[in-house]
């Protein structure tokens, strides 16, 4: 009954490809697996193919890059096809959002198609990552690093042994971070990313992505993705206010966003300093564990701001404000 089922949807001009659902249980919605690099129409052809609704479905993405497709044979994507890909679906987003249509577009549709994707090996990822981040990521479930330069020559990597296509359309969309947005002083760096990955999953097709190795219920920015999407439900924000900031800068549109962001983080932050307090009676390794567990993020934005801002960069104040409690 519980048994996982795979059915066949469109996955490109010719070719159909496996597509694994697990069935609904208790706790969740029936959790669609989407194709490494499909196109997120596939969605409605999945919700039709199973007589459900999209909103009755969960969509994340497959485990692996490699796509089954329905004559049998796998398809294992190239480091450079997964790059191409990635900035396929991130130019189609822009597209379909008439974000490259408008003035200054071309310039990120050249950006775009410019981005060099470096991919690291395993002790020069280690090195990264505790340059970049600032020593607090893990390394082994980092996926992904781009640097807060200013636009036009920020700089990406990945993790070469940990990272899924998806990924790097999250990274592909911190270059089209606007430097207003990016530099300013009251941008919490959650709802940055939280924003980031609302962008990716309209590009991707996914309601959550995880990371390619982890459990499926281990969704990335998870709290900050939820607190984007609760807001555009909720009216507090809209889709358009969210690109007018991420693409234009301007900041006006999400006032309300980013107060009620704050709000809400100054309440998760007691909540879970009481937790934490509760626990280190207890037991101090499985809070450390389960600590780890809950922020697992698997991107971490290089905040090395180079320009002499004379205002502190966004990095300060987050090592200020959430005291090395996230990495
Ligand atoms: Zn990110």
């Amino acid at each position: 009954m519980n048994e996982p089922q795979y059915i066949l949807a469109k996955f490109s001009d010719s070719k159909r490809a496996y597509i694994r659902v697990d069935p609904k249980n208790a706790h969740r919605k029936a959790l669609v697996y989407l194709p490494s690099g499909v196109d997120p129409s596939v969605r409605a052809e999945v919700a039709r193919i199973l007589e459900k609704s999209e909103d009755s479905l969960t969509f994340t993405n497959a485990k692996t890059d490699s796509v089954k497709l329905e004559d049998g044979r796998v398809l294992t994507p190239s480091l450079d096809a997964k790059v191409n890909r990635a900035k396929g679906l991130v130019l189609q987003y822009l597209g379909n959002h008439e974000i490259i249509n408008k003035s200054n577009n071309d310039q990120l549709r050249t950006l775009v198609h410019n981005q060099k994707v470096n991919f690291a090996d395993r002790d020069e990822w280690k090195f990264m990552v505790a340059a970049n981040a600032r020593g607090t990521g893990n390394p082994e479930t980092t996926e992904g690093i781009t640097s807060s330069a200013t636009f036009g020559e920020r700089q990406i990597a990945m993790n070469a042994h940990n990272h899924s296509l998806p990924a790097i359309v999250h990274e592909m969309f911190h270059i089209l971070e606007s430097d207003k947005m990016l530099n300013r002083f009251d941008m919490p760096d959650g709802l940055a990313e939280g924003m980031a990955e609302f962008l990716t999953c309209r590009a991707t097709g996914v309601d959550a992505r995880t990371n390619i190795g982890g459990p499926s219920i281990d969704r990335i920015y998870r709290q900050d993705l939820d607190f984007v999407n609760r807001a555009v439900k909720s009216n507090v924000t809209s889709h358009g206010e969210i690109q007018a900031a991420y693409f234009y800068g301007n900041m006006d549109a999400i006032k309300g966003l980013v107060s009620s962001y704050r709000l809400e983080t100054q309440n998760r932050e007691k909540t879970s300093f009481f937790y934490g307090a509760r626990k280190s009676q207890v037991d101090n390794s499985s809070i450390k564990k389960s600590a780890e567990l809950q922020c697992a993020e698997k991107c971490t934005v290089s905040r090395d701001v180079k320009s002499a801002s004379p205002q502190p960069s966004r990095s300060q104040k987050k090592d200020a404000r959430i005291s090395g409690s996230r990495r």
